[in-house]
């Protein structure tokens, strides 16, 4: 793997127990910051390639990490994008927005009432029937295919091989994890940090798309709901303290959407002595930084 992909942090700095700690920085995948959603999406645009689509539809909100990547992606790979958002065009164009547009996605916003439609299978056949013969992607190209790119993440680890106990990882679907768990040597243990509040049926999915990727009777995996700080895209005072002193004293930035709730949960994690001494514990940045633009801090 690229050598500069995994960063070893110094706990110690932090007056925390000395335990080795990496961060595996997908950010740097792409200039972008992208992270997972590249994973996510390749078997996507592989299998829309495969059935000779020119056109990628999905879905996200007016800062979704997943539409910026696959308006990005799309663009390079010679398709044509179109995003169907959640939000008011009144409301004028986030950054993400601007971006996605500058690569040439069409933007088509819906309102709340509509976008609770967006796992319905007739409106899919409406929408292709408007906007011509489309590949749909899941919101969050949280589907199997989006899971089963994410195994490859461990491939990053392998090939020379690291040695490490812990992989940590953010969870919004939990789609990735399940992927890391299809994926994963069996003496690995998998932790997944939950974004949102409350989420408890995503052990069943998490446990059902690992199981259809052919893995997750070997390693031991658990998701953590403790570290959500309100919900989704809510931000606690402590996390934004906490996010301001990682970057500056490792240079290495997060947003408060998911890495900065993923590296607090480690932090925290450690400091209370959840790890076995001696364990190499790998966090998984999994990018997201062009939503950090959002936060005007
Ligand atoms: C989408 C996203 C996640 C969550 O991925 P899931 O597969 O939905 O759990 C984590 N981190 C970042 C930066 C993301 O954009």
């Amino acid at each position: 793997m690229q050598s500069d992909l995994l960063q070893e942090i110094n706990t110690q700095a932090w007056g925390l127990p000395a335990v080795k700690l990496s961060i595996l920085r997908l950010d740097l995948l792409s200039h972008l910051g992208a992270g997972n959603k590249l994973f996510k999406l390749k078997y996507n645009l592989q299998q829309a390639k495969e059935e000779g689509r020119q056109l990628l539809l999905s879905f996200g909100g007016a800062w979704s990490n997943h539409i910026h990547a696959l308006a990005a992606l799309g663009h390079s790979e010679g398709f044509k994008t179109l995003g169907i958002i959640r939000g008011e065009p009144a409301h004028g164009l986030t950054p993400m927005l601007e971006d996605a547009r500058a690569w040439g996605m069409e933007i088509h916003f819906v309102d709340r009432g509509e976008y609770r439609l967006r796992h319905d299978e007739e409106y899919w056949r409406q929408l292709r029937q408007r906007f011509g013969d489309c590949y749909v992607i899941p919101e969050g190209a949280s589907n199997d295919l989006g899971a089963s790119g994410c195994g490859e993440i461990i491939n990053l680890l392998q090939s020379p091989n690291i040695d490490y106990q812990v992989l940590v990882t953010a969870c919004g679907t939990g789609s990735t994890l399940a992927g890391l768990i299809g994926a994963a040597p069996k003496d690995k243990k998998l932790i997944g940090v939950a974004v949102l509040k409350g989420l408890r049926e995503m052990e069943v999915s998490v446990a059902d798309t690992a199981k259809s990727l052919g893995g997750g009777n070997g390693c031991d995996w658990t998701i953590n709901h403790n570290y959500h700080h309100g919900g989704y895209a809510k931000v606690s005072e402590q996390l934004k303290t906490f996010i301001l002193s990682f970057e500056k004293r490792h240079k290495i930035p997060l947003e408060p959407i998911y890495t900065g709730k993923l590296m607090y949960a480690v932090f925290d994690m450690i400091a209370k002595s959840e790890f076995n001494a001696g364990q190499h514990i790998i966090a998984v940045h999994s990018g997201g930084l062009q939503g950090r633009r959002g936060f005007d801090w």
